[in-house]
């Protein structure tokens, strides 16, 4: 009997230690470095994300892709053997890297096999401690973030960039708007001097915040006072405002994506409303589901435009846009674009509808619950609610979901729709329609020349 009441209250423990992945164990290092640690499902496995809070929006616009080179040159290598004597050492241990530089942070992320997580964060500390950084890793770096980005930043693309040619339609509007930079940074110029201190000033512990999920050793936090707690705090340094003056952007604009074709895409981006204290950011979320299923309904079932038509909700400096968009044929560009400002009309006058509106809450609030699932997606929800994480928990992303009210939800969506917004039409350069024309016309223009040629040749013999 006992022994039965020990395996139920085992099973339960266990249980609700799954359930509860915003339950997260976090504490200081000495020296600020704050970690992060949950045990996961999987015991054989360890997901680690070292994420340094520094990225592109910590700089000037010509000076941008100074974190990302940096994060490419801390895989040059520790010691002689360089980036493929580093690369070895990983495989050895049964490990995978990569990392990534984003608008606010740069962060490591490593996937190992739980024996090894002491010797991978070992080689990971000497990685962003030890690296050596000379003027050769430079050149192969910058080489890289080059193509990366596109390729050398030649005269035409610099100019294509300033007209808006070839970009996603919202990075294009973003810098309409002033949100973004208009030019890409010249990683060319970038000195050796100027990655260094990138490193001196952004790469300190109090700067980091290290993530471990999974089947972790029990070792791990005498080991992390022992070694990851010797790196030296620094003074941090600010990160600078973000610019909020909006300029002004071109009601609807058409963008070229691209040479021949007959696809199109339409976006149409709404800038969010600063909403009440007492309204939840959730509302907008719920808006953006409702209006991708209210698209759905409209542009596939009841007309057959579009196969996958979705709205999306996304932050460009600290202005959001909520867009709907539509993939389409070019010929029904119009006829959807007039079929969406129909559906707004009609959603602006009746409001959103009670039972949808409850039914798409549900699956949203489910969805939470499956979404995320084993050790690596776990960390990476974690690595992306950092801000949330407070004495001891992230936030539960379910619970703004359960708090929005339809009045709540139907007011944000007024406030969304009160603005024109902006249309971004998407296409190639030619349609075939319009490329099999040109070869006519230039057909024709050709046996007119020939002909007035001969003609001219009879004449004058
Ligand atoms: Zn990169």
């Amino acid at each position: 009997m006992r022994c039965l009441l020990l395996l139920c209250l085992l099973f339960t423990c266990a249980q609700s230690q799954a359930l509860d992945r915003f339950k997260v164990e976090g504490y200081l290092l000495p020296n600020g470095l704050q970690v992060l640690m949950k045990p996961g499902d999987e015991r054989g496995h360890v997901a680690i994300r070292l994420v340094v809070g520094v990225g592109f929006d910590d700089f000037p616009c010509n000076q941008r892709e100074l974190p990302h080179l940096l994060e490419h040159l801390l895989f040059s290598g520790i010691d002689g053997s360089g980036e493929g004597g580093l690369e070895e050492r990983m495989q050895a241990l049964g490990g995978e890297w990569n990392a990534f530089t984003s608008d606010s942070d740069t962060t490591f992320v490593i996937e190992a096999p739980a024996a090894n997580q002491r010797k991978v964060l070992d080689l990971l500390l000497e990685v962003v401690t030890q690296t050596h950084i000379d003027q050769k890793a430079l050149d192969i770096s910058r080489r890289i973030v080059e193509r990366e980005d596109g390729g050398h930043y030649s005269h035409l693309q610099r100019w294509l960039d300033k007209q808006g040619v070839g970009h996603a339609a919202s990075d294009q509007l973003a810098t309409e708007l002033g949100l973004k930079c208009s030019e890409r940074s010249p990683v060319r110029d970038m000195t050796l001097e100027q990655v260094e201190a990138v490193r001196k000033d952004w790469y300190a512990p109090n700067n980091m915040t290290l993530i471990i999920v999974g089947g972790l050793d029990k070792l791990m936090p005498a080991y992390l006072e022992r070694t990851w707690a010797s790196l030296a705090a620094i003074k941090p340094t600010d990160h600078p405002d973000i610019p909020v003056t909006l300029h002004s952007a071109l009601y609807e604009r058409n963008l070229t994506h691209g040479w021949l074709g007959d696809g199109a895409k339409l976006h149409w981006f709404f800038p969010e409303p600063a909403l009440d204290d007492q309204v939840p950011d959730a509302a907008l979320d719920l808006v953006q589901v409702y209006m991708e299923w209210a698209l759905y309904k409209e542009l596939r079932l009841d007309h057959e435009l579009s196969y996958g038509p979705w709205s999306q909700r996304e932050a460009l400096g600290d202005t959001g846009l909520l867009s709907l968009n539509a993939d389409l044929d070019r010929a029904d560009v119009d006829r959807a674009r007039t079929l969406v400002a129909n559906m707004i009309a009609r959603l602006k006058k009746d409001g959103l509808e009670g039972a949808t509106f409850e039914r798409l809450r549900q699956a949203a609030i489910s969805r939470q619950a499956w979404s995320v699932q084993g050790n690596s997606q776990l960390a990476d929800f974690y690595w992306n609610a950092l801000p949330t994480y407070e004495k001891g928990r992230f936030e539960d992303p379910t619970r703004s979901l359960k708090k929005v009210t339809l009045a709540q939800a139907d007011a944000a969506m007024r406030q969304v729709f009160a603005s024109r917004g902006y249309v971004r039409i998407e296409q190639p350069l030619l349609s075939y329609d319009q490329l099999y024309s040109l070869i006519v016309a230039g057909a024709v223009l050709l046996v007119l020349l020939l002909l007035g040629w001969a003609t001219w040749r009879l004449k004058h013999r």
